[in-house]
């Protein structure tokens, strides 16, 4: 049982984050953001992929100026993202849903108060975003990359904007290692009730990114703390969204479609398991219903599995039964038992469609 702490809920673009909101998944273009045409196709590849917030890189003035039309023609609310110069992130608040600063590297505190002013005028939160590796010289120098240096950042910077009566953000505090990363969200979530945005930052390509964002965020999101998040990886788009996804479902925090229970093979395997278990996942990717449905390779494990699944199937020799809710409702051969699994998954998603 997930207690997930209560945290202020402020809006980017259509999109509540914190308070009661579900927790959001968001990812980042990778275009060159003066490129209009490229962005707004990642933005709409990003969107199919189930993304509800998109955060764009503003180097320069021309990206700065692109996020007009960008903007018209975006299907998801809009984060800019500004390191160094802060006349960028004034330009860029003009048109996008969310300023993301990063308060290491965008100077002297008047320039914050610059942007929080214009992000006030238009209604539109700033993300602090602390990174380990470009914290403010004197919180390195005093504590080094640390957990205790981002999260003394962000105590600062949210002071300084509570100080100019501006308290619609979100806070990150991210480092590319897991026990820093999740060090700092715990140690700062006492502290205030903002809401989190969660990331373990360059986290690497996709088989390492998706265990470090496993294990931080998940530990994160068990412990009830995150908001919004996003799993960066190296090189890849939709992929963020497909595993930012699972370990909101993995985490027990949305259901969503299927849970498939596989075993993982051995010497008693009594049919191709691989193979089927690809075609369950292929074939079932459009139902929405929540559904636990196990896949098991012989009779050793697949009666007790079966228990407490909707749909089973218990792989024999030369045969095999569907199961559903524990009762055997099939004795089938082999080549006929997958057919028949998915025409009662389907049945049993149906019926349980709300
Ligand atoms: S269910 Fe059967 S085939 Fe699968 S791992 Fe267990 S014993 Fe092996």
């Amino acid at each position: 049982m997930i207690n997930r702490v209560k945290t202020k809920k402020i809006y980017v673009g259509d999109v509540a984050i914190g308070g009661d909101a579900p927790i959001s998944v968001q990812s980042m273009t990778y275009s060159k953001t003066s490129n209009i045409e490229a962005t707004v196709e990642q933005i709409k590849l990003l969107h199919f992929a189930g993304a509800d917030i998109v955060r764009v890189a503003v180097p320069d003035m021309e990206a700065a100026m692109a996020l007009k039309e960008i903007k018209k023609q975006s299907s998801l609310p809009i984060v800019a993202d500004i390191h160094f110069n802060y006349k960028l992130a004034l330009i860029a608040a003009q048109y996008v849903d969310c300023v993301r600063f990063n308060p290491g590297n965008i100077g002297e505190k008047n320039r914050i108060k610059e942007i929080v002013k214009v992000c006030k005028q238009r209604n539109i939160p700033v993300r602090i975003g602390v990174n380990c590796g470009s914290l403010e010289s004197r919180f390195e120098d005093k504590y080094g990359q640390t957990a205790k240096g981002m999260v003394e950042s962000a105590l600062y910077n949210i002071k300084f904007l509570e100080d100019l009566d501006f308290t619609d953000m979100k806070i990150s505090l991210k480092a590319s290692d897991v026990q820093r990363t999740v060090e700092a969200y715990r140690m700062l979530r006492p502290m205030n009730d903002y809401p989190f945005h969660l990331g373990v930052t360059e986290a690497g390509t996709l088989f390492h990114s998706t265990i470090k964002s496993s294990i931080g965020l998940g530990s994160l999101l068990l412990d009830g703390i995150g908001d919004t998040l996003r799993v960066s990886i190296t090189g890849e788009l939709e992929k963020e969204i497909e595993v930012g996804r699972a370990i909101l479902k993995d985490s027990g925090i949305i259901k969503d479609g299927l849970n498939i229970i596989s075993c993982p093979t051995c010497g008693r395997l009594e049919a191709n398991l691989v193979d089927a278990v690809k075609e369950v996942e292929e074939a079932t990717k459009h139902i929405k219903t929540p559904l636990n449905v196990s896949v098991m390779g012989c009779v050793v494990n697949a009666l007790g599995e079966a228990k407490s699944a909707d749909v089973a199937i218990a792989y024999g020799k030369g045969s095999g039964l569907i199961i559903k809710k524990g009762e055997i409702v099939a004795k089938l051969a082999t080549k006929d038992l997958l057919p028949k699994f998915l025409e009662e998954v389907e049945k049993e998603a149906e019926l349980q469609k709300d």
